[in-house]
């Protein structure tokens, strides 16, 4: 899995802070103070901004003189199908703008559409349809933070083929509209 993650250092930051298991395995946070290393839901205390260095591969974060994190253990896989909800995972994420339809990511991950559709669930209780829906989702909320594109721009840029469709998945994951969400940023951004 050479394929690098297209992920901005900003978006992995953001999902650093949440605390969000959705980008376990796709890259770690190794902290130059302590010379530790993190999976992104870590929950341990965050470091500063510019302490920060992220990884792609364990090998990399490892070679560059990083010890794996006690409280999160990074280096630890958590079931024999990692590679496979991984790599389609990267997937995902790299493809999001597309169309895809599972068989697309069966065929890029290498296995059956029913066996991907099945292993998928049993190891993230989602499909990968839904967890394509929450990386689009927040790819949009990096796009309302960092941009001044309106809704429809974003909807579009971010793979949803019709507005409805936008405004539903981003009010089930963000529990609010996406012009809430807007003006919630500014007023906590505001000093
Ligand atoms: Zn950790």
């Amino acid at each position: 899995m050479e394929q690098q993650l297209e992920l901005s250092f900003d978006e992995m930051w953001e999902k650093i802070m949440a605390c969000d298991p959705t980008y376990d395995g796709l890259f770690y946070t190794a902290v130059k103070t302590t010379k530790i290393f993190c999976r992104p839901s870590c929950r341990s205390r965050k470091p500063k901004k510019e302490n920060v260095a992220f990884y792609f591969g364990i090998r990399q974060v490892e070679q560059a003189g990083f010890r794996a994190c006690k409280r999160c253990q990074p280096e630890v896989e958590h079931s024999p199908h990692t590679g496979v909800i991984t790599d389609t995972i990267q997937f995902l994420v790299n493809h999001y703008k597309q169309r895809l339809v599972l068989q697309d990511i069966a065929d890029h991950v290498g296995v059956s559409s029913f066996h991907l559709e099945r292993l998928f669930k049993q190891e993230t209780a989602e499909t990968p349809r839904t967890y394509l829906e929450k990386i689009r989702i927040d790819k949009a909320s990096h796009l309302i933070i960092s941009t001044n594109w309106t809704n429809l721009e974003i909807c579009y840029e971010t793979g949803f083929q019709s507005p409805s469709n936008f405004y539903k998945a981003f009010r089930r994951l963000k529990h609010c509209s996406p012009n809430e969400y807007r003006t919630h940023v500014r007023m906590e951004s505001r000093p």
